[in-house]
This record gives structure tokens, sequence and C-alpha cells, in this order.
């Protein structure tokens, strides 16, 4: 019997994975994607999606807006003069409506295969070998069945898991990853996280609005290192300022002990031994890439020392028609870092110019207020010895800003002294998701600060802060 025939074969169906199957289906590819998970599919069907729309930013999001909108019933209402009594969250609620948003999202994917004729694998993908130019890739069903098919192409996209701690079990009830962290059944009443960064934040943002008392345990000394150094330290300052939200730095965790009411986390910080007792733990120190199973070795897919899949920067692995994408391979593990390389890779397939502009992926922290930038850092200018101006504007001087009643934070423009281009901009304050894209489209098109400086901006809106800003960097802010 032969085998079933591919152009296409697409392992694993996150925003890598099914963004690059669809894609190649649209391009006149015969595609088929392999996914082996099918989540908390009550049905128990595999789901698309993957880490983004299953355990990832989608359900997180859902959450950070319901814990938002209680929050803001209880801190921020009474500005407007609106009275709230009696206010209360009901979590299984909260959580049937983040559940029915995964769901339409993940049937949504299901119904874009359909029209554009991907065929959907329900399995494990692995390779098996290959024969006159083609791949052979196992698919081992979770029934036990397998089947084996042939692809000219084969783009790995398995993604990634989140990274354990020795000593630390993580059973998704007590001490739990992202996918616990997402589905607990109440507000715990103390709340412990381990690990300042995107997850840790924007998770513990979650339960810290609902009324936990949280605390962030973080073994570097600095706190978000790998934003602009005056963004992080006005963040951590506005963040703490918040009731119920601890954050330690420096920490070395020396050991998580479970008892019956919780879990006591003993560690150090600086000369200090402490004690954390909580009744919930989130484990959130990085995610691994995920390679296991695809019996990479045996057809020599090589694996470098941080566990990803070695591409160069088109991201084809040195096997003849074998790309990986996402979150398995080097640079950030982002959602539209994965998609806008799985389209990369279907457009090269079809002998098109795909590519991606890793300069200038934005990268955004939904907390409260918003934290995003795009472009390099301050510290990374200094580093390279570049020659750069800064234009700063903040939202305090923003009308629409103060009638949303959300003045805090600014914008930070960065520019190269020299030509003007922009290098970096850095925002933090509310909606700062929604205005990076501005600041993504103006690096992309090479623009200079004075290009943004004589674009016309609507008013009132937070966007006139990016204008003040790049007004700024010529020292000819208007409004502050
Ligand atoms: P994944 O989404 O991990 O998908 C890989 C898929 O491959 C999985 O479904 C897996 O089951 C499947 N698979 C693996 N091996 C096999 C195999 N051998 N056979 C078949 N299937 C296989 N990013 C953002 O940009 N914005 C955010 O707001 C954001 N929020 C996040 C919040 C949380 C809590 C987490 C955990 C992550 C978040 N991310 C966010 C990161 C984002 O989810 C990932 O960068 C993105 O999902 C990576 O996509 P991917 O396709 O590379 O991998
Ligand atoms: P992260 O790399 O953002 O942060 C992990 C943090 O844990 C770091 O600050 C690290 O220093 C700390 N840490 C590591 N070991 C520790 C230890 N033993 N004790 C205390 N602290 C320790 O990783 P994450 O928060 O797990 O998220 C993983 C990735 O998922 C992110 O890097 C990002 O790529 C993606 N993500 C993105 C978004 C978004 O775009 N909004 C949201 C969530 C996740």
């Amino acid at each position: 019997m032969t085998n079933r025939q591919f152009d296409v074969v697409v392992i694993g169906g996150g925003p890598g994975g099914y963004v690059a199957a669809i894609r190649a289906a649209q391009l006149g590819f015969a595609t088929a994607c392999i996914e082996a998970e099918s989540y908390a599919d009550p049905k128990g069907e595999v789901r698309l999606g993957g880490t983004c729309l299953n355990v990832g930013c989608i359900p997180s999001k859902a959450l950070l807006r319901s814990a938002e909108l209680y929050e803001e019933a209880g801190r921020a209402f009474g500005m407007h003069g609106i009275g709230v009594s009696g206010l209360q969250i009901d979590v299984a609620t909260m959580m049937r409506r983040k559940d029915n948003i995964v769901t339409q999202l993940t049937g949504g994917i299901r119904g874009l295969f359909k029209k554009n004729k991907v065929t959907l694998l329900a399995g494990r993908g692995s390779f098996a070998g290959r024969e006159n130019e083609l791949w052979q890739i196992a698919v081992a069903g979770r029934d036990g069945a397998g089947a084996v098919v042939d692809a000219r192409h084969v783009i790995v996209a398995t993604g990634s898991v989140a990274r354990q701690l020795p000593g630390i079990p993580v059973d998704n009830a007590t001490i739990c990853d992202n996918a616990g962290a997402l589905a607990l059944g109440a507000v715990p009443q103390r709340l412990g996280v381990i690990g300042a960064g995107v997850i840790g934040l924007e998770l513990g943002s979650v339960w810290q609005r609902l009324g936990a008392a949280v605390t962030v345990l973080e073994a570097l000394p600095d706190f978000l290192p790998a934003a602009d150094p005056e963004i992080a330290r006005e963040a951590r300052k506005l963040l703490t300022r918040k009731p119920g939200l601890r954050i330690h730095l420096g920490v070395k965790i020396a050991a998580v002990s479970q008892g019956k009411s919780g879990v006591a986390i003993d560690y150090e910080m600086g000369d200090e031994v402490l004690r954390l007792e909580c009744d919930k733990l989130i484990v959130a120190v990085g995610r691994v890439p995920f390679t296991q199973g695809l019996n990479a070795a045996a057809v020599g897919l090589a694996i470098d020392a941080g566990g990803r899949i070695e591409v160069d920067a088109q991201c084809r692995t040195p096997l003849e028609n074998v790309w990986a994408v996402g979150d398995a391979v080097r640079g950030p593990m982002l959602a539209h870092k994965a998609a806008e390389e799985g389209v990369m890779v279907a457009e090269l397939i079809a002998g098109q110019a795909g590519h991606v502009n890793y300069a200038a992926i934005p990268w955004v922290i939904y907390t409260h207020p918003e934290i995003a930038w795009v472009g390099k850092t301050e510290t990374q200018l200094r580093n390279e010895g570049a020659s750069y101006r800064v234009g700063q504007a903040p939202f305090l001087a923003n009308g629409r800003a103060l009638g949303q009643g959300e003045a805090d934070g600014f914008v930070k423009m960065l520019a190269c002294a020299r030509t003007d281009r922009i290098l970096g901009v850095h925002i933090l304050g509310a909606n700062a998701s929604e205005l990076i894209a501005a600041a993504v489209a103006a690096l992309e098109f090479g623009a200079s600060a004075e290009d943004v400086a004589r674009i016309c901006h609507a008013h009132p809106t937070l966007s006139e802060a990016i204008h003040e800003a790049a007004l700024a960097v010529d020292k000819r802010a208007l409004h502050c």
C-alpha cells in the first residue's frame, strides 16, 4: 500500500504550525497538519491553536479582562460617581466564559482548515525515514493506531512547554504551571508565584485583581531586564503600588514543601532566610522548546544546547526540505513571531521572497498598565555605543488618558542622533498593546522621529502621546 502523499506536512497545530499550513494551502500545496493534543476538549478531540489558544495568550487575556472589570468596579467606578454594592466574582462563570472563547477560536481554526483544504491528522508526528526525495512522517494516534504519510516538505512547529524546577512537582492543583494557573476553581487567599517574567506578572495580575495576596519571587536582581530600564523601573513602582502585589527580586529558592494547608516556600533574599506560605503556587520560570518524540536524532535533525531546533535566518534546518518555526527555534517565544515564521516558510517553499524582520517584533506585557515595546532599549543602544536622542511624553499630559482615568505611564522614543531614524519605542500605559502597532509600522518603514512628528494624530487619543514623544526627540514637544 502506498502512503498518502502531501507537498507540505506541518507537525504541530499552534500559531506557527496552523498558520504555515493555511498559507501553504493558499499557495496551492497539498497540505496536512499533524496535532497531538486535545488539551481540555470535553469530547477528547484534538484541538488546534497550540499553547496560544488553549493554555496561553487567549485564555490569559480573557481572564485578565474579567479581572480588570472586577478591579475597576471596585477601584475606579467610585470616581465616576458610580456606586457598586455587593460586588462579587463568580469564578466558575469567569472560567466558563474563558473556555467558550477558547472553544470558539480553536473550532474556528478547524473551519479555516476545511475552507483552505488543509488535512488535519490527529496524532503525534515523527520522522520515520526518507525515500525518493520524500520524507516519511509517522502519525501515532492516541488509540494506538498509526499511519505514515509522505511529504516533500516538512515544517516542524512543535512549540514549547513550561520549564520545571527540580524539587517543585507541578500537579496543577496546588502547584501550577500556566495550564493550572488558568483554571483555578476559586480565588486563592495567598498566591505565590516563582518568576517575575511575562507569565508570572500576567497571571499574578489576574488573581491579584480578584483579591488574592500575591507574592512574586524572582531570581534576578533586576525587574524585567529585557524591557527599557526606565519603563521597567516605573512599571515596578506602579505594579507594587497595588494592594496585594509584592515582588521580591534577587531571590534564591531553597525548598518547596506541600502540606495540608498549602505550600511553603523557603527562600533566601540577601542575608535573610525567609518563608512564604501560600494556598497556591504558580511556577513560571520560562518555557523550553518541545522536540520530544520527533525521532530527531535518527534523521539528523540538529538540536542545540538550549533544546532548540537549529535553523538559519529563514527557518531552514540543515536537512533538505525540513523547516522549523515558532517556539521550537531561536528567537522570542511569541505567537506573532511563530505565525510570521510560518508564513515566511510557506512562501519560501513556493519560491517567493518570504521574510521576517526580527528587528521589528513587538513585545507586550498585559499588566495594568500595559507594557509594550518594539526595537532597541536604551540599555542595548548604550552597550552598542550608539549615539541616540530620547523623546518622552507622559500620559498625565494626555487629555484622553485623563478622561479615561488612566494617566499612569509614558511613551519613550529613541532615535538615531545622526539620521533621526527611530530605533525603539517603549510604552507603559493604558492600551499600550494596541498603541505599539503604530510604532511597529514606523520602524518597518524606516521612519524618522520627524516623520512621526509630522503625522496628524486624532485628538483626543492616547496615540497623541506617541506624537508628543516624537516631537520631544527634537525638544519641541507641545504639551509636556
Ligand atoms: P505551540 O503553540 O506550543 O504549539 C505547538 C503545538 O504542537 C502544540 O499544540 C503541541 O501539542 C503540538 N505538538 C508538539 N509535538 C507534536 C508532535 N510530535 N506531533 C503533533 N503535534 C505536536 N505569546 C504572545 O505573542 N502573546 C501573548 O499574549 C502570549 N501569552 C502567553 C500566555 C501564556 C500563559 C503562555 C504559556 C504563552 C503565551 N504566549 C504569548 C506564547 C505563545 O503561546 C507561544 O509563543 C506560541 O504558542 C508558540 O507557537 P508555536 O506554534 O511555536 O507552538
Ligand atoms: P520568562 O522568561 O518571561 O520569565 C521567567 C522568569 O523566571 C525570569 O524573570 C527568570 O529570571 C525567572 N526565574 C527563572 N528561574 C527562577 C528560579 N529558580 N527562581 C526564581 N525565578 C526564576 O518566562 P515565562 O514568564 O515563564 O514565560 C515564558 C514565555 O512565554 C515568555 O518568555 C514569552 O516568550 C511567552 N509569553 C508571552 C506573553 C506575552 O507576549 N504577553 C505572555 C506570557 C508568556
